[in-house]
């Protein structure tokens, strides 16, 4: 069914996504937004596109989903900026590499083992190439606040509303279905309630009677001053992620979420640039500009929570970490499922009431 209307809460990358796939497949959209347009978590990404190590199949198949779903999406959204650059790993020491590249070449991800001439033919910019090295032609980037804001360009292009400065208080419901939020004092009613609003998302879950781990670690980026074009490729070396931005600044983590793992934040982001200048051949007399603190909507076990939270009727949950990786899926899904009543199978691991906790004692 479309002509439904339903109002998202939250205007990062997956609320863009969930608005554009709903607007475009028919419904009334309304977003709501509290703080800036374009997100929290999503401004400060280092927006690594990928279905990389370190996860299990299920979860590897819905993000090598949603990195095709990027490729739709770049052809049906003007200005999102996918940039598939390729990335070039060697974060692992040799034999788990090579465990990786098995593992996820037998999944039908698309690895290449190289050697030091070929990383340097790949990526001449690097110091000190790794002898063993796997290259993913297939992985990108993208600028994550350009890309959410041609999201969001589009989905009012065809119609949805940004409401900003207005911060959902409640979740309205009556007879076990949720028609509305109060935002601002007034109640916004609507057919269907989005919550994307990441870290957000949980007090309002809450006010129902709806209990989920959704955690904010933090996560730490460095940002040169703009550059002359150094780097080709996103680079994931030993404790150091790096790439360089449309506008030429190397940004860099310590790993793709850049972990701050207690550390002095400050110090870190010193520490990192001093490896970036280690690492980048021509980056010697860079200057580091700022570094950002960003806070990683994060569920309690890792994975997605999409769906109907409670399984309350009126009521969808979409809260991920990789959250740019996974956006296009995420919205694509959300959509078909509210407007539809399809559920993807890949969304079969990731229903949020895996997750759905007692409510804490008084
Ligand atoms: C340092 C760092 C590195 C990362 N690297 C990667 C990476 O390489 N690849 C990758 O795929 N992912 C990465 N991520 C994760 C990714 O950035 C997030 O998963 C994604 O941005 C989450 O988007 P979101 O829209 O859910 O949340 P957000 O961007 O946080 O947006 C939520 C929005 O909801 C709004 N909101 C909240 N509560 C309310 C309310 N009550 N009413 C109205 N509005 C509300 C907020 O103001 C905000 O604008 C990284 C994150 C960090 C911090």
């Amino acid at each position: 069914m479309t002509g439904k209307h339903c109002i998202v809460v939250g205007s990062g990358i997956v609320g863009a996504s969930v608005a554009w796939h709903l607007v475009a497949a028919g419904a009334r959209v309304t977003i709501l937004e509290a703080a800036e347009v374009g997100g929290l978590a999503t401004r400060d990404s280092w927006a690594w596109i990928n279905a990389s190590w370190g996860n299990p199949e299920p979860y590897f198949r819905l993000r090598l989903r949603s990195m095709q779903e990027w490729q739709r999406l770049q052809r049906e959204v003007p200005g999102l900026g996918l940039d598939r650059c390729g990335g070039l790993i060697w974060d692992l020491p040799p034999d788990q590499l090579e465990a990786y590249a098995q593992e996820h070449g037998s999944w039908g991800y698309d690895l290449q083992r190289v050697d030091a001439a070929q990383a340097l033919q790949l990526e001449p910019a690097i110091r000190n190439a790794p002898d063993f090295a796997l290259y993913a032609a297939q992985e990108g980037k993208v600028e994550p606040l350009v890309a959410t804001q041609a999201l969001l360009a589009a989905a009012h292009g065809l119609g949805a509303t940004l409401r900003t400065g207005m911060q959902a208080t409640a979740l309205a419901r009556h007879d076990g279905r949720v028609h509305g939020v109060r935002a601002n004092g007034a109640l916004l009613e609507a057919d269907e309630v989005v919550l994307a609003a990441g870290t957000g998302s949980a007090p309002l879950l809450a006010g129902l009677g709806l209990h989920y781990p959704i955690h904010a670690p933090a996560g730490l980026l460095v940002h040169s001053k703009p550059t002359r074009p150094l780097l080709r490729k996103l680079l994931m070396a030993p404790g150091l992620h790096v790439r360089q931005t449309a506008e030429g600044r190397l940004v860099a983590g310590a790993d793709y979420v850049g972990s701050i793992e207690g550390q002095d934040p400050a110090q870190l982001a010193h520490t990192l640039f001093s490896k970036v200048r280690a690492l980048v051949a021509g980056a010697d007399a860079l200057e580091m500009d700022f570094f950002t603190l960003g806070h990683r909507p994060t569920p309690g076990d890792g994975f997605p929570l999409l769906g109907r939270p409670g399984h309350t009727a009126g009521l969808y949950l979409a809260v991920t970490h990789s959250g740019i990786t996974l956006a296009p899926a995420a919205g694509r899904f959300a959509a078909q499922e509210l407007l539809h009543g399809v559920r993807d199978p890949l969304l079969s691991p990731y229903h949020p009431d895996r997750l759905l906790q007692p409510a804490p004692a008084a």
